[in-house]
């Protein structure tokens, strides 16, 4: 079991590593929305972000024999960058499977951070097993995206902060992907602060997490196509899922238009860059897809790491 006590200890060993990010807010949001808005912002994480914050505490968590051992990770990008500025700030060797067709940018940062890098296949289950026969094959410890106690126990630091920061907060709206972010800031603030709501939020192309939600099991889906490459997982994970159940209040879904207006929205008038995955949550909150009665709200901005061919599609598909 992940408990907010779990979390606590994972800020105190995390918290000198990692940036405490600002809550950002807009009067323009707090007009088309409705609501008073609040923005985590992660996109300012060190790594471009919150993974840093799950990458951190599992190497924490280690003991000295593994650490010397090294590690490994399948990733198409966050993950990955993050656990490679980890393992390069406490000294560990990281080795990323990625995808054949993995960005430029991301390759370039995973590197840059001295990390071994491999190619591999092009989905994820695919690169998550590498991965695995890796950590057989070299003695690595494999380090899970999403589905870990250490992993969500770090994630939730971005909850104890939002508590910290701000003495009244209505809901809390996190993005979904393998839903590790989400179980990790669940726990923390139902435990801690029960009155708050929280909602997830997931492009409606890629919606396993809604639609698992709804059916009260894991639903696994396959072909997703999703601007928000952060969240294209095919479902929740088997330890995160049921903290999903137990502790968030839905799941909302936004359009990849929706999804493109909101990064145009931050960059043009809040001067932010946010990247697709981190911008569903301020999309939700624009187009108005959460119940009214929820005055103060955080939105969760995940990360900003977007390269600028991205970019221009981005801009593309906000005009279309
Ligand atoms: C990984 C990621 C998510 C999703 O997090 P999960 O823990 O997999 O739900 C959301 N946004 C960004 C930017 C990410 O990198």
């Amino acid at each position: 079991m992940l408990t907010a006590k779990d979390v606590e200890q994972a800020y105190e060993r995390i918290h000198s590593y990692v940036h405490r990010t600002p809550l950002l807010t807009s009067r323009t949001l707090n007009e088309i929305s409705n609501f008073q808005v609040f923005m985590k912002a992660e996109n300012f994480q060190k790594s471009g972000s919150f993974k840093i914050r799950g990458a951190m505490n599992f190497l924490l968590s280690m003991d000295r024999q593994s650490r010397d051992r090294g590690v490994v990770t399948g990733s198409s990008g966050n993950h990955g960058q993050a656990l490679a500025l980890a393992g390069k700030m406490l000294g560990i060797d990281v080795k990323v499977v990625v995808p054949q067709d993995a960005s430029p940018a991301k390759v370039i940062a995973i590197q840059g951070y001295g990390a071994k890098l491999e190619r591999f296949g092009t989905s994820s289950t695919e690169r998550l097993r590498r991965a695995q026969e890796i950590s057989e094959q070299e003695r690595r410890v494999f380090v899970p995206p999403f589905d870990h106690y250490w992993i969500m126990a770090g994630q939730g630091t971005v909850g104890l902060e939002i508590l910290e920061q701000l003495d009244e907060v209505d809901a809390i709206l996190v993005p979904c992907g393998g839903c590790g972010l989400i179980a990790g800031i669940s726990t923390y603030v139902k435990e801690r602060r029960p009155s708050v709501r929280i909602y997830g939020v997931e492009p409606e192309q890629s919606n396993s997490t809604y639609l698992s939600f709804k059916a009260g099991q894991r639903v696994e889906l396959h072909n997703i196509h999703t601007i928000a490459d952060g969240l294209r997982t095919a479902s929740p994970g088997e330890l995160t899922f049921p903290i999903v159940q137990r502790y968030v209040d839905d799941i909302l879904l936004v359009s990849e238009k929706e999804i493109a207006q909101a990064v145009v929205f931050l960059l043009e008038r809040c001067k932010v860059l946010v990247e697709p995955s981190g911008a569903v949550t301020v999309a939700a909150a624009m187009f108005r897809k959460l119940p009214s009665g929820n005055g103060k709200i955080v939105a969760v901005l995940s990360g900003g790491n977007v390269d600028r061919q991205k970019l221009c599609e981005i801009f593309a598909m906000a005009e279309s």
